[in-house]
């Protein structure tokens, strides 16, 4: 087995992780730091918590160990989809320099220019940023990349998904040719394959085991819950959430609670809280400093529940994670791989429960493809009750099924019966292309349920009930037929676009 002694780094280096408990090279570390020693580009394909972060910070600091930065022009770059690995990465790079005088700045947005100018202004050693905000200083003319030796790209599959390929490729322009790339990438996406082969020379390919596999130590479970009215799902969600956060009992000393969708994050750690659960929200669309002291709370204990969109979560280092809650199911495969990867690090035990329904069908079944297994029903610790038929007795025929329930939007009225402050109803998302249409969208042409098209029996009419009165108010008076206040939401809100998620 390779020892971190047998790869030539700096003897301070070296001090830096035995100090920080390393003992051996992780596989990434051990294929990445010999060719990146060298001088090679690397291309890396490897997930959050194989060790990546050192592969590449490790043999930069030791190539950077000599020289010296001069003013506006760092000797390298490390670019970060977001601003959390972006800070992850920085106190990676503090724990590994920490025998060593090597400067960096950190450059990511919702921290004001004027610190990061002033950073940049002394010289820096390594500029760690996110595309964005790298950009909005060289545009500024703070910042002249002419000098970057070593340029690393970190998880340019999250860059694809955000739509910063374009600014990637504009940041590899600015610097010179004869730099080094050391390029990170969980998946080789075709766009991501004609970005390596367009800036990086023969690269060393050092590929690690997709994280397709769930580990051992991971218990996981799924409940299948069918709400008895489409129009409150979300609500019923949310009771279905804490009726199994209460069920995991002591056990569950905290959690990281997962939405597809940035409102409903905001809109879950809000019900939590209301019903006295310490819950914080992060997501892209949060001020950093809010972002920054929610994750120390959570790190430190004061906060037991975050609740997070993937891209805010994505490679986060939080250890003692017990639960993972998916409260959606991700669209994406791979994300379930990711999300319940926050549990059950470092050979400890975590539990992570998940909740789908009708319409997640395809989403699970494309998890259970790539982990090879079904992930374990159990049995709903809560069940939410049907729906009272209204009127008189009569109206028994709809027998109060949940489908019925679902089936007869009119009876729905979700702006009466769902608390408005908390429970806002997220508009349908026009769907990715590469999504397929959620079934159950609305019809064409009088799809809406309408009153005269139910078919139902009227209440204390009988069946021969005057024609006008089947009509609307508005069609009586010669207008356009009403909306119905409670036509049935589409079948599934469509998956938070990645692209909107996080910007520099
Ligand atoms: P990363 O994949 O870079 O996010 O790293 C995941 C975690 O593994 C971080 O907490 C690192 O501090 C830790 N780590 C990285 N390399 C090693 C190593 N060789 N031995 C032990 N822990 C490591």
């Amino acid at each position: 087995m390779t020892k971190f002694t047998d790869l030539n780094l700096n003897p301070k280096v070296l001090k830096a992780i035995a100090e920080a408990g390393y003992e051996s090279p992780t596989p990434i570390q051990a294929g990445a730091i010999p060719p990146a020693l060298e001088g090679r580009d690397v291309l890396g394909i490897a997930q959050t918590g194989t060790g990546k972060t050192a592969s590449f910070t490790l043999p930069m600091i030791t190539l950077l160990a000599r020289g010296r930065a001069r003013a506006r022009m760092p000797r390298s770059l490390v670019l970060c989809p977001t601003r959390e690995l972006a800070a992850q990465v920085a106190e990676n790079f503090d724990t590994y320099t920490s025998h060593m005088k090597l400067t960096k700045a950190l450059l990511i947005g919702g921290v004001s220019f004027k610190e990061q100018d002033t950073l940049i202004d002394k010289g820096v050693d390594v500029l760690i940023a996110t595309p964005g905000r790298l950009l909005d200083h060289f545009e500024r003319g703070k910042l002249i990349l002419s000098d970057v030796k070593v340029m690393v790209v970190d998880e340019a599959d999250r860059m694809l998904d955000m739509g910063f390929i374009p600014d990637i490729e504009r940041i590899f322009g600015l610097t010179p040719f004869t730099r080094q790339t050391l390029f990170f990438s969980a998946t080789m996406a075709p766009e991501i394959e004609r970005i390596t082969n367009t800036f990086l020379s023969n690269p060393e390919r050092i590929e690690v085991a997709r994280q397709s596999t769930t580990s051992d130590t991971i218990t996981q479970k799924l409940v299948e819950f069918k709400p008895t009215r489409r129009d409150q799902t979300s609500k019923q969600k949310r009771e279905m959430l804490r009726e199994i956060i209460t069920s995991e009992g002591e056990g569950c000393t905290n959690a990281i609670i997962f939405c597809n969708r940035k409102v409903d994050v905001d809109i879950v750690a809000k019900s939590l809280k209301k019903h006295g659960l310490n819950a914080s929200p992060i997501h892209g669309d949060l001020d950093q400093s809010y972002r920054t002291r929610t994750l120390d709370g959570f790190r430190d204990g004061s906060i037991k529940f975050l609740v997070a969109s993937d891209v805010a979560a994505r490679g986060l280092d939080i250890p003692n994670v017990s639960h993972v809650f998916n409260y959606d199911v991700p669209s994406h495969a791979e994300d379930y791989v990711h999300r319940i990867g926050r549990t059950g690090r470092a050979g400890r035990t975590g539990v992570t429960v998940m909740i789908s329904v009708p319409s997640d069908e395809k989403y699970l079944t494309a998890i259970e493809n790539l982990i090879e297994q079904p992930v374990p029903r159990i049995e709903a610790p809560w069940l939410p009750t049907p729906p009272k038929p209204r009127g008189s007795k009569k109206a028994e025929t709809a027998e109060a099924k949940p489908e019925a329930a679902i089936a007869e939007p009119k009876k729905a009225e979700p702006a009466k019966t769902e608390p408005k402050a908390e429970d806002p109803q997220p508009k349908p998302q026009p769907q990715p292309q590469s999504q397929p249409r959620s079934r159950g969208g609305r019809k064409s042409g009088g799809g809406r349920g309408g009153r005269s098209q139910s078919g139902a029996p009227v209440v204390g009419m009988g069946d021969h009930m005057p024609s006008f009165i089947a009509l609307s108010f508005a069609e009586r008076r010669g207008g356009e037929p009403e909306e119905t206040s409670a036509k049935p939401t589409d079948a599934a809100p469509a998956p938070e676009a990645a692209s909107d998620e996080d910007a520099a």
